[in-house]
């Protein structure tokens, strides 16, 4: 559990998970280190109850949080306690830090540093569309975007891709044990 904690406060994750779910999504994986019913995750966040399943549901599509559902005998209703899968977020994250990894380093080898648009304080990166549409805010941190533009940049992204890489092994060394968690899941039809 302690590990998790640990996992759940990496600046990296915390920013995957914003991306993923919202602004919300690294405070409400906390509370989702125990089952809970989507209501009371609700109010212990301090979120519409719309707005807390919209989140739920993005997050159980990446798969990385899971369900129990049990059933009231009396009224047929059933009910969900949802929970955090730490072994599947840790999967997910390392996935996307790989993805981003390869995508860097084609643009490097290629040469097309020139048609990415990286903020400077998280060392996120985006290519022109995204950029455009995002009108050069940073989602994640509301920087602003530089456009990949001299030497200087092409420097800049080598140190991103470094710095991708010692975080896709510092994670995977020092959250072995999240990797290796096992999970009931009860799920009453
Ligand atoms: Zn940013």
């Amino acid at each position: 559990m302690c590990k998790t904690k640990k996992l759940l406060g990496r600046d990296g994750v915390k920013l995957f998970l914003k991306a993923a779910a919202g602004e919300n999504a690294p405070a409400m994986a906390h509370k989702l280190l125990s089952p809970i019913s989507d209501e009371a995750l609700a109010e212990k966040c301090s979120l519409r109850a719309a707005d807390t399943r919209m989140m739920l549901n993005k997050l159980h599509n990446m798969g990385i949080i899971d369900y129990n559902r049990s059933k009231d005998k009396d009224s047929g209703w059933y009910y969900y306690a949802w929970f955090l899968r730490a072994d599947k977020l840790l999967e997910t994250y390392v996935t996307k830090k790989r993805n981003d990894l390869e995508d860097i380093e084609r643009r490097l080898e290629n040469n097309e540093v020139y048609n990415l648009y990286l903020c400077g304080s998280c060392e996120q990166t985006f290519d022109f569309d995204r950029a455009a549409e995002l009108l050069y805010h940073c989602p994640l941190c509301e920087g602003i975007m530089d456009r990949g533009s001299s030497d200087e940049d092409f420097d800049k992204m080598k140190k991103i891709a470094i710095n991708i890489k010692k975080e896709i092994s510092d994670v995977q060394k020092e959250f072995k044990a999240v990797s290796a968690m096992r999970y009931k899941t009860m799920k009453v039809i």
